[in-house]
């Protein structure tokens, strides 16, 4: 059915006729999408240039507009084909995960009816469920009874978050001084963080942003399987502590990005005990463990953190964007209450009304606990313990062929599901081989430097991939490697 451009309605509504054009809308949508895949490839999509030309022979604001049959018709012929399609067991290039069924209604749902997160009467269910869902975060994650979280836009938001936390503990129990009001304080220059040097960029983004400057994070070296040194952290804080520098923070990757290791949490509480320092654990990638049986013990105790990262759009396969920052010692969120006359009245918190402002860098923020809600019912625990399962058990598979094949070579056994390994031959030859199967075969794989020399990477989040699926892509990697001299 078709909808005239000046009879369509504003919104969604009580009214027949909205209720009509909404239907009309989503179906011809669903419609749209479900025709634009035909094939399992990953990438069928134009060349680059001629995006760019697409993109420039296209009229985004015109004077008058087209109607939603124009608008659709335009995404069906200029977005749709070219997609990026993240559920093609051929799509292992990042930590990008394709979406949970069930998700993708959470989706349609909380853009339906729009809630926002900052205060109670702009979600009242939105809000109560937020905090349902960290509660049971927390108690998964074995944060103890103090413990709060909240939810962000992913890693690097929540990386930040805990890096503010632990700053401003710092300042206000050590220093004596309180940045929120302040600013930083006379000996800024000294504050120090502490992180492998295979963790995430967002580090050293987090302490530019927090005006102590990439300078203030610094680089643990890491052991034969890419994780924190130890003995070797231990040093440079007894060397950093002796030049009068200011130690605050350890963070442990639980899962780098591109190699899955596992920095040991445990050994680390000891090391932030004997100096007073936050533990905050990054595990945008590991944190799906938790929920399988067999491999949960991997990830070590994260019950031991002060603060843990965890993804919802990596390992636990939701839509982005998705993700929580969980505290050990709610008073920690205090960091960022800030008092707005409209927004957290006094009144209504002491009447029970909670605003979750006070705990996010966000004042808007979306409703993306729904997904959660909704997929952890529908799944259970067993359900995301055998998605995740699989994609390590595949891990472990490739790996070994790999290992047992003299063509590649390994870089590290994997922890998590990404393999990183290489043809053996030049760095150009496999750099050739990751863009031909981009452009000429539909098959989008990762590339990363591991020891100063150009490697490619397996990120195996899609529970659909098969061993045998594995053993023909590895041989047709053989192939056109051969072929490239
Ligand atoms: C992906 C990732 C991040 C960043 O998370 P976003 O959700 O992309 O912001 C941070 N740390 C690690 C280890 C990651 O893998």
């Amino acid at each position: 059915m078709s909808i005239p451009t000046d009879k369509l309605p504003y919104f969604f509504g009580s009214d027949t006729r909205s209720k009509e054009a909404y239907r009309t809308i989503i179906d011809d949508t669903v419609q749209a999408i479900t025709d634009s895949v035909t094939d399992a490839g990953a990438y069928q999509g134009a060349s680059v240039e001629d995006l760019q030309n697409l993109m420039q022979a296209t009229t985004i604001l015109p004077q008058t507009g087209n109607g939603w049959d124009a608008v659709l018709d335009e995404v069906k012929k200029t977005i749709l084909p070219n997609f990026l399609r993240t559920w093609s067991t051929n799509y292992m290039a990042h930590l990008h995960s394709p979406a949970l069924l069930e998700s993708i209604a959470g989706e349609l749902i909380l853009s339906t009816f729009n809630q926002s997160m900052d205060s109670w009467d702009q979600g009242p269910i939105a809000t109560e469920v937020e905090v349902a869902v960290v509660n049971e975060l927390c108690k998964l994650y074995q944060l103890g009874e103090d413990a709060d979280g909240v939810f962000t836009s992913g890693g690097s938001q929540s990386n930040l978050s805990a890096l503010t936390m632990a700053r401003d503990w710092y300042c206000n129990t050590v220093l004596g001084h309180d940045v929120k009001k302040l600013g930083l304080p006379s000996c800024y220059q000294k504050l120090r963080i502490y992180t492998s040097e295979v963790s995430h960029f967002s580090m050293e983004k987090s302490a530019h942003l927090l005006g102590l400057g990439y300078d203030a994070v610094r680089k643990v070296p890491v052991d034969e399987l890419c994780r924190m040194d130890v003995q070797k952290l231990k040093t440079m804080l007894e060397e950093d502590v002796s030049e009068g520098l200011l130690p605050f923070c350890i963070v442990a990757t639980i899962g780098t990005t591109d190699y899955g290791s596992i920095d040991p949490v445990e050994k680390l509480r000891v090391v932030c005990d004997a100096y007073n320092l936050h533990l905050h654990a990054d595990a945008a990638y590991g944190s799906g463990l938790q929920l399988s049986q067999h491999y949960q013990q991997r990830l070590g105790d994260l019950g031991l953190c002060d603060s843990i990262t965890v993804d919802f759009h990596k390992m636990f396969l939701l839509p982005i964007s998705c993700g929580a920052l969980l505290i050990k010692n709610r008073s920690r969120f205090e960091v960022f209450t800030l008092h707005a006359d409209y927004l957290n009245r006094e009144e209504d918190e002491e009447a029970g009304y909670t605003n979750l402002v006070g705990k996010s860098l966000q004042t808007t923020r979306r409703f993306d606990a729904l997904k959660v809600w909704m997929a952890f019912q529908c799944r259970g625990k067993d359900g995301f313990a055998s998605i995740i399962d699989t994609c390590i058990e595949n891990a472990a598979y490739l790996a070994q062929a790999i290992l047992s094949n003299d063509r590649f070579e390994l870089a590290i056994k994997p922890e998590l599901s990404s393999v990183v390994f290489r043809l053996k031959g030049s760095c150009e030859k496999n750099k050739q081989v990751r863009r031909q199967l981009l452009h000429h075969h539909q098959v989008v794989i990762g590339q990363t430097v591991y020891q100063g020399r150009t490697y490619l990477k397996f990120t195996l989040l899609n529970p659909l991939v098969t061993h045998q699926h594995l053993d023909e892509l590895l041989a047709f990697l053989e192939k056109l490697g051969s072929s490239i001299q």
